[in-house]
């Protein structure tokens, strides 16, 4: 079994219910199961002119390789009414793959650690309430090196209810 956090995102269609759909779906993947979630946060759209965001992160123990796990992850996002119409547009749910066990993966598909976590306060802070802060990412930056270097700014936590 490895260790593996998925960043959940969505800023249409009652996004915290698209976020708690996508965690029972997360809940019933093969060879997979759900070791927690984080609170939801809110926070303003990265680009202008979008609806706000709910963000949350998943952890995952799971056996599934990981291009199966992200065929998996798209199939969830297309159940839930994904459509790509452009990069970064508005959607009903967006599910990333943050870090796998300790495994750096460059593939055309898949890139792990993602390419972003350092720069997004809406990861790091969620990603934190189920993560060692001594966790390490395989370039061997800590959990903490990344949250000291990215503020809590602009973020709205929302505990379950
Ligand atoms: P961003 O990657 O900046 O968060 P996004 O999540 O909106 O943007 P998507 O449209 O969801 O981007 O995905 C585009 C492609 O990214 C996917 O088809 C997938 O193959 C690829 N991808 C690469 N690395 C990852 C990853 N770690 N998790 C999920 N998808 C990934
Ligand atoms: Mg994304
Ligand atoms: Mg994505």
């Amino acid at each position: 079994m490895e260790r593996i956090y998925i960043g959940m995102g969505s800023n249409l269609a009652d996004p915290a219910e698209q976020l708690r759909s996508a965690v029972e779906a997360l809940g019933q993947l093969s060879l997979t199961t759900l070791a927690g979630v984080s609170a939801f946060y809110q926070s303003d759209s990265l680009l202008p002119g979008q609806p706000r965001y709910t963000n949350a992160v998943a952890a995952l123990e799971s056996n599934m390789a990981p291009l199966e796990l992200l065929d998996a992850l798209q199939a969830i996002e297309n159940d839930q009414g994904r459509e790509r119409l452009e990069r970064w547009g508005p959607r009903t749910l967006d599910l990333d793959i943050l870090l796998f066990g300790d495994r750096l993966i460059d593939e055309p598909r898949l890139k792990v650690p993602h390419y972003q976590i350092q720069e997004r306060a809406f990861v790091l802070y969620p990603l934190a309430e189920l993560a060692p802060q001594d966790l390490r990412l395989p370039d061997g930056r800590t959990l903490n090196d990344l949250l000291a270097a990215c503020p809590f700014v602009g973020l709205e936590r929302i505990p379950h209810a």
